[in-house]
């Protein structure tokens, strides 16, 4: 059994509205302790309700995305600086969706995380193979591949990251990674970890991809699984608090 304390991460995508958010966060408030630790990832524009809701509890809370760029002509974008300014303690970078949908590369991700953690935000970097890339053996090259530049850019600071392992075929279809196949990622994901930096041991690789109550235990059971980032689940307050119990 590892020594890491668990982390469960809700990534609310562009879900809520204030009322909502009010009601989900007020419940799990209310079913605290867990004995691990949670956060949420919502929009921006609920950052800094979230913010005073939460404040003086033990939930963290962060954003889904943050700028490469550290202020300037850039519409639309937030910087690492103004999350900083709230106090938000996470930013969800290389979400498979906005690397889809809005062609991040690998090395914009690096940037972004870099700029996050140049402000103390720590990012969540997600990496994940596609099903055709599964398919075709590729998985290993794939999140390799998506890994390494992150390291390579925060050099010294890489160990200050959350990495998430998200296959994109189990995000939001209900299709979860078995846990056996979940490990053997996050067990490569460890060793390149270790390659990089003495301090692999005691960072958190978090699985995200269809986590739901009834397959979170089994899951969060693995050695190099060290908590997760839920979608869906984490909209719904009763599967979510159950998610956070698993992990405790
Ligand atoms: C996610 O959005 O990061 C995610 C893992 O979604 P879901 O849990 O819905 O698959």
């Amino acid at each position: 059994m590892s020594t890491r304390r668990k982390l469960v991460v809700g990534n609310w995508k562009m879900y809520g509205s204030r009322v909502a958010n009010a009601e989900l966060l007020g419940a799990i408030l209310g079913a605290r302790p867990f004995g691990a630790d949670v956060a949420v990832c919502v929009p921006f524009p609920y950052l800094s309700e979230t913010a005073v809701t939460l404040a003086g509890s033990d939930l963290r809370w962060g954003a889904q995305d943050v700028s490469a760029h550290e202020q300037g002509a850039y519409t639309g974008e937030v910087s690492a600086a103004m999350l900083h300014d709230f106090g938000c303690r996470y930013a969800i970078v290389g979400h498979s969706e906005r690397r889809a949908y809005h062609a991040e590369g690998d090395q914009l991700v690096a940037d972004k995380a870099k700029a996050a953690l140049g402000r103390g935000v720590t990012p969540i970097v997600c990496v994940g193979e596609t099903l055709a890339q599964r398919e075709a053996g590729e998985t290993e090259a794939v999140v390799k591949r998506q890994l390494s530049l992150v390291i390579h850019t925060l050099a010294h600071c890489a160990s200050e990251m959350v990495v998430a392992y998200e296959p994109v075929w189990a995000i939001g279809t209900g299709r979860t990674a078995t846990p056996e196949q979940a490990q053997a990622v996050h067990a490569l994901l460890r060793a390149q970890l270790l390659a990089a930096t003495p301090h692999a041991a005691v960072m958190k690789i978090l699985y995200g991809g269809s986590v739901k109550p009834d397959n979170a235990a089994a899951l969060f059971a693995q050695p190099d699984i060290d908590g997760g980032l839920i979608g869906g689940a984490s909209l719904k307050a009763a599967d979510f608090i159950a998610i956070c119990r698993a992990a405790g």
